[in-house]
């Protein structure tokens, strides 16, 4: 019986071993799956811990609806009646600027502002770079289709302000990245989008808002409402149930094995299929298909012996790291309003922390009743050294960051962190150039493949997506 062998079980490599099995045909000949991770516990940066009745995400607290890869998975294995929705009567994002907290403008879309009354009395824009936003309408489009930064594809549409105040940190708080590296072509392939197709981004999100609402059909008479999905989703019971269940369908099929607590060392090719060698004193696996689910950086360790020039290629995505620090107190001993999901901090107001969530107010379930919980983001691009602060002088540095910006100065009932090394791949100018000359050497290893966060799109839904992609081909390869 041919053998598929899955290294990594983060949720890119379970998402492939789910597939595999799920899209397997009856008439297909059988496989046996092993899927193999380096640690005791399965789901890679998805972590969720329970404690003194908080739920506390490490890691990731949510996916995007807008790509449903991750929320259709849910549905598929039974977590439908678990998704949950963003508290949406407090949906608003806050802005530190000049050491104060202030409302990024409602119908400002990720950066584009799409409403002119919120814009125009927002407080955390400058009537000259209000104006120079407005402006972005007559800017005409790039003649070239040359890949460039985030920061100077902001600074040309909407400019330095709107990088400085509303991208720069939106984009730290999602990516840890830095705008001046960052390819926007990669990692905002809709931004590009809009000024390729309509010369601006603020008439193309008006034109697409315009044409969601012609199309919305209203819907037939006696049919239930469609129940409402908001931008962010996440699970009940925490993401770690996406993990758990994921595994224990996966173990249900037969001819399927889950290792963890193993680490493969390389992969070499032998006759027409792998050998994988552990760490280890473990006995070498045949594989006749490979799939690298581990970060970039690790796939290129596994595959220097099987192919340098990949290897080496593989090398060049870089990547930052990352911590979390969840941190709760009693509502009593909190003066702020905590009237929204948090907020992100701008690089040029020189703090330790990019960005923090309110996260008992973004999601029901997170904390008791008379509790709050706060979770901040430290390091990233601009400030990577904070991240090998020890535990103790990483919680008193977000205390002294959350006494200044929210004015808390109470005691903590709780706080945990959770540090993220070498975890956010960053998507930097040429990376599409970069991926096609990967999956261009890999397809030339008959039964190799690479998938995860690195390549096509780093969060949660995308990375379901891409294993979901990768067992496709597998089925394909094994069926001929
Ligand atoms: C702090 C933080 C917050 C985030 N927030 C969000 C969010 O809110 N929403 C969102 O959508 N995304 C978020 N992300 C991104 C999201 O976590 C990733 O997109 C996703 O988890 C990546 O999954 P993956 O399977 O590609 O990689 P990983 O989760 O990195 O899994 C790779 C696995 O491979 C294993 N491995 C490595 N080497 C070997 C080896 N030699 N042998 C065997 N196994 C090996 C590793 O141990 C790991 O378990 C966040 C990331 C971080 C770090």
């Amino acid at each position: 019986m041919k053998r598929v062998v899955i290294i990594g079980g983060g949720i890119a490599g379970l998402a492939a071993a789910y597939s595999l099995r799920e899209h397997r045909k009856p008439s297909d000949n059988d496989f046996e799956i092993v899927l193999i991770e380096k640690k005791a516990t399965l789901g890679g940066n998805i972590r969720t811990e329970k404690e003194k009745g908080f739920l506390i995400e490490g890691g990731p607290d949510c996916f995007l609806s807008e790509k449903p890869w991750a929320m259709e998975l849910c549905k598929r294995i039974g977590l439908e009646g678990d998704l949950l929705n963003t508290n949406e009567a407090d949906r608003k994002t806050f802005v530190l600027s000049g050491g104060k907290l202030h409302e990024l403008p409602e119908g400002v879309i990720l950066m584009i502002p799409t409403r002119i009354m919120p814009l125009a009395t927002s407080s955390l824009i400058s009537i000259p770079g209000k104006i120079r936003m407005a402006m972005e309408m007559f800017i005409p489009k790039k003649k070239d289709r040359e890949d460039e930064t985030l920061g100077s594809f902001v600074r040309r549409r909407l400019g330095q302000e709107t990088l400085d105040k509303i991208a720069e940190p939106l984009v730290a708080g999602v990516h840890a990245g830095d705008p001046e590296t960052m390819s926007v072509r990669a990692s905002f392939p809709k931004f590009v989008q809009l000024e390729e197709e309509h010369g601006s981004l603020i008439k193309g999100m008006l034109k697409r808002m315009e044409l969601m609402k012609k199309t919305r059909k209203a819907p037939a008479p006696g049919t239930p409402p469609r129940k409402k999905v908001t931008m962010f989703l996440t699970l009940k019971g925490g993401l770690s149930d996406l993990v758990n269940t994921l595994t224990v369908r996966i173990e249900g099929f037969g001819n399927t094995r889950i290792r963890k607590g193993l680490a493969i060392k390389s992969v070499h090719k032998n006759g027409t299929g792998y050998e994988l060698a552990f760490e280890g004193g473990e006995p070498p696996l045949h594989a006749d298909a490979v799939v690298v689910a581990a970060p970039a950086y690790a796939a290129s360790s596994l595959l220097s012996g099987l192919d340098k020039a990949l290897s080496e290629k593989l090398l060049t995505i870089p990547y930052v790291s990352t911590a979390t620090v969840s941190i709760a107190f009693r509502k009593k001993d909190v003066r702020h309003p905590l009237n929204g999901f948090g907020f992100v901090v701008p690089r040029t107001e020189n703090r330790k922390i990019m960005a923090a969530t309110w996260t008992s107010v973004k999601f029901s379930y997170r904390a008791p009743e008379d509790s709050v919980l706060i979770r901040c983001f430290v390091g990233g691009a601009k400030n990577m050294e904070l991240v090998s602060l020890n535990d103790e002088e990483m919680i008193k540095m977000v205390r002294d960051e959350l006494r200044d910006i929210m004015g808390i100065d109470a005691e903590p009932v709780l706080a945990r962190v959770f540090r993220w090394v070498n975890s956010m791949p960053q998507y930097t100018v040429g990376h599409e150039e970069r991926i096609a000359a990967i999956e261009e050497m890999v397809s030339r290893h008959h039964g190799l493949y690479v998938t995860g966060s690195a390549y096509h799109g780093i969060g949660i839904s995308d990375s379901v997506r891409n294993g979901e992609v990768i067992a496709k081909k597998i089925l394909h390869q094994l069926s001929d």
